[in-house]
């Protein structure tokens, strides 16, 4: 059935065509014929005509033909909206039959045009009439008895003799593509690139350039800047009597493009040619916005342009090739910060397992902290610093850590754990010391008494066996795959310059540690948003001292032993507010149960009893006495500081002491202090009356006059019900979504792996909410508390520092309701510049 078609368009500089018609090849193609590129007669199909063709529709074929003249040779070629959504591989020498066949002969030679003829039948037969492509694999193209061979073939497996028509090769061939477009593995593959369900295919019939002849003649590509760094290079192969992009795959018989010791180039035996091409890469990158991979054909030294795409690039090279083009002029700053996709700063802030290296993937759970890195199998922290000390890279696998890991974190290249969500303990230690992690990899066990870890299929690997993590993806990998390394280039930096003069919202850094605070620095987070001082107490021999304090008898006996914590704590603050510079450092008190100072396993009880020269049954009725049914609900927080007023009186007096000195010594310092998990006005009146005192007779002891800011940590459903009370006693709200979501959905944060996945296959949570913040719920507690705050006190500082505040849509909901800031692993505030810039754009 013939239908008359409005949408097969001659591609003239002036016909009216658009990428969402007819697809983005066809409108780039266009563009390069209206550039004055030498670009053969080409026909685009929109994307209705292929879907008419799909469903049995032919155009007319007569017509179709009319603009390529007498016996053409045609290729056809997809046209998707975005290249990057794929579509069928392209289909050329269509019109070749034994009489262009002959024809061709006498002009390039049998031997060429009998090469033609076979390529033309081998994908003929496989791809439009779908036969065994083993019976056509025909090593010698150009020989005469193959041409037979392959006709031969073709009519006894198709039951009909090869098609002579060109019209009916070429709607054979449409009709193939077209149907192709509707498999299920190709919408897979689209869909997963983030084509919409209904994408269109467009199609191009184009006039063959021949690629062979008597002439200087062949095919090939070339870029102008790296596809690895986006640095200008002229980067390609040519290859001497070919077609399309064997220049590519044939690696052995192609030549380099430009002038090259190691053999023969383009640029030599063709200069002109060479020459021009420069000249139209030129053109192609300031007219089309963008470095492109141009395919081109010499046929008898007459230089044509098939096609032109956008580069392949790696991340690095997505940022060089963005901020070259916005330092030339080409794009606007705007486009290029829009043109980069925050997570490609993820890859080039970490090390990253190379795209092209083998995977063994072991197991897989969620990548909680990004990069890759490759050590031997630990399965204590003892061991991992031990491993340190010997300067081995390790691997730390847990079943979950706690806080008596964290030294062994440090000491581990990655932390792989079998428990734990994306706020577990790991994955917040991880990202906040950049230590690549995945946690929650529920398939794997650990054999304890064989020291081993069993992965799916039965697969052991033993303590000391080499993996990879790979936080970026959630994987484990056998081995040692080839890495490629971080680099922050100036590029990098550039872009977020440029970012950060188009964002509306503040970004701090979560970061607990100096060197936590110096990565901040370096990324250029304005401030510290949240200090967890917990760190602080399991450092070097400041867990005795702290288990000491939770042995003491009475209010004095605890304080004598925080006065030795306190120093301690004194010079953590004295440098981050050393390094910080002068930006405020919001420091929160203690937050921590208890009974998480102290060894669960009756091992660690024996030992610590003697330590403490106590008979060990005063430690086990200790850690009873402290053990919660709940503790995340329990005896933590603001609840400890009311409770046991010592712990807080200590952090004040440090982190006043530490500010008179740096502000004694002329320097900058902006401290805020925070209050954790209050659900009450009362809790933050009693605090704050300690902590004026605290500060003013540091002040008076010191000689040292300086302001502090005090607020609170909006954790609680209470508290940001009752901001607007709150704010009374507290000039700033920070919002730590991880426990508010925890409670907010009455969902332990530490358990809710188990069915976590489970919920979201079945819909009842689109997303983890601990990953992606809710912004239904959780979201309308902020928008509530913020509101609330701000008439209570309407110069109120509001922010968001729990895990999400660096993901873009937590940013964007916290732009919408006007929040000062949002802060986040360090690691990850370049992220977070460039969606807040986004956002903003
Ligand atoms: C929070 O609850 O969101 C928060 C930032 O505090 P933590 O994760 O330390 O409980
Ligand atoms: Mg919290």
């Amino acid at each position: 059935q013939q239908i008359d078609f409005q949408d097969v368009t001659l591609i003239t500089p002036t016909a009216a065509m658009s990428a969402a018609v007819h697809g983005g090849r066809a409108k780039c193609l266009q563009r390069l014929i209206r550039l004055g590129m030498p670009v053969p007669t080409t026909l685009a199909l929109s994307f209705d005509a292929v879907l008419q063709i799909a469903k049995g529709h032919l155009p007319d074929l007569a017509a179709m033909l009319d603009p390529f003249g007498p016996s053409p040779l045609l290729s056809v070629r997809p046209s998707s909206q975005d290249p990057d959504w794929g579509g069928p591989g392209a289909i050329l020498n269509i019109g070749m039959n034994d009489e262009s066949h002959a024809a061709l002969s006498k002009r390039v030679g049998e031997a060429a045009a009998t090469a033609l003829y076979v390529r033309f039948v081998q994908s003929y037969a496989i791809h439009v009439v779908r036969l065994d492509p083993d019976v056509f694999d025909f090593p010698n193209l150009s020989d005469a008895s193959v041409l037979r061979a392959a006709l031969e073939t073709f009519e006894a497996e198709a039951d009909e003799p090869f098609p002579q028509d060109v019209s009916v090769q070429l709607s054979e061939v449409l009709r193939s593509m077209a149907r192709a477009w509707d498999g299920t593995s190709a919408r897979l593959l689209r869909e997963a690139k983030g084509a919409p369900v209904d994408a269109g295919l467009g199609l191009v019939v184009q006039a063959l350039a021949l690629g062979v002849g008597a002439d200087e003649s062949g095919s090939g590509v070339i870029q102008f800047v790296s596809s690895a760094t986006g640095q200008p290079q002229i980067i390609g192969r040519y290859l001497s009597q070919s077609q399309g992009r064997e220049a590519l795959n044939d690696r052995a018989g192609a030549i380099y493009l430009t002038s090259d010791p190691r053999g023969p180039a383009l640029e030599d035996i063709s200069p002109d040619n060479f020459a021009a091409l420069v000249s139209y890469g030129a053109i192609a990158r300031t007219r089309l916005r963008e470095e492109m991979q141009i395919e081109f054909t010499l046929e008898d030294n007459v230089l044509h342009i098939l096609d032109a795409v956008r580069i392949q690039r790696s991340s690095r090279a997505l940022v060089q090739i963005a901020v070259a083009l916005a330092t030339d002029e080409v794009i606007p700053r705007e486009e290029a910060v829009m043109r980069v996709p925050p997570n490609a700063l993820s890859e080039m802030l970490h090390r990253q397992v190379d795209p092209s290296a083998i995977r063994d993937i072991i197991v897989r759970g969620i990548g909680a902290s990004p990069g890759a890195a490759t050590g031997r199998i630990v399965l204590t922290a003892a061991e991992a610093q031990a491993s340190a000390a010997r300067g081995e890279a390790c691997i730390l696998v847990r079943r979950e850590t706690t806080p008596e890991d964290i030294r062994g974190m440090h000491a581990a290249q990655a932390v792989l754990t079998m428990r734990g969500g994306i706020t577990s303990h790991a994955a917040v230690i991880g990202r906040g010391l950049g230590v690549p992690c995945v946690v929650g990899a529920s398939d794997l066990t650990i054999d304890r008494k064989r020291q081993e870890i069993v992965a799916p299929g039965g697969r052991r690997f033993a303590s000391g066996d080499t993996i990879t993590v790979d936080g970026t993806t959630g994987t484990v990998l056998a081995g040692a795959p080839d890495m490629l390394e971080a680099t922050l280039d100036d590029a990098f930096q550039t872009l977020l310059a440029w970012a950060d003069d188009f964002r509306d919202i503040g970004v701090r850094a979560n970061a607990d540690t100096p060197a936590d605070a110096q990565t901040a620095s370096n990324f250029a987070a304005e401030g510290i948003g949240l200090c967890r001082t917990e760190h602080m107490f399991f450092e070097g021999d400041r867990l005795g001292v702290m288990r000491e304090m939770i042995f003491a008898e009475t209010a004095d006996d605890r304080r004598v032993v925080l006065d030795r914590l306190m120093p301690m704590q004194r010079a953590d603050f004295v440098k981050l507010f050393s390094i910080m510079d002068g930006q405020p450092v919001t420091i929160r008190l203690f937050d921590m149960p208890l009974h998480e100072f102290l060894p669960y396993d009756k091992a660690g009880q024996r030992d610590l009893a003697e330590q403490l020269a106590m008979p060990v049954s005063i430690v086990t009725d200790r850690v009873q006495a402290l053990s919660e049914y709940n503790p995340m609900l329990g005896m933590r927080g603001v609840r400890q500081g009311i409770a046991v007023p010592e712990i807080y009186d200590m952090q004040a007096r440090a982190i006043f002491e530490a500010v008179a000195d740096v502000a004694g010594r002329g320097l900058p310092v902006q401290p805020e202090i925070m209050i954790p998990l209050i659900s009450a006005m009362r809790e933050v009146e009693l605090i704050k009356g300690r902590i004026d005192a605290i500060a003013a007779a540091v002040q008076r002891e010191t000689g040292v006059s300086f302001a502090f800011k005090l607020g609170v940590m909006v954790e609680t459903p209470r508290a940001a019900l009752r901001a607007q009370d709150i704010v009374k006693y507290a000039s700033f709200l920070s919002f730590g979504t991880n426990d508010l979501t925890q409670m907010t959905y009455g969902l332990s944060r530490d358990d809710a792996g188990r069915f976590m996945s489970a919920y979201v296959q079945q819909g009842v949570y689109e997303e983890d909410p601990f990953h992606t913040l809710d912004l239904d719920g959780v979201g309308e507690l902020l928008a509530i508390g913020a509101a609330r705050g701000r008439a209570g006190r309407p110069d109120v500082v509001v922010s968001i520092c729990g895990e999400h505040g660096g993901t873009r849509a937590a940013i964007g909901f916290c732009r919408t309701q006007k929040f000062n800031y949002v802060s986040c692993s360090p690691f990850r505030v370049p992220l977070a510049r460039l969606s807040a810039a986004q956002l903003a754009l």
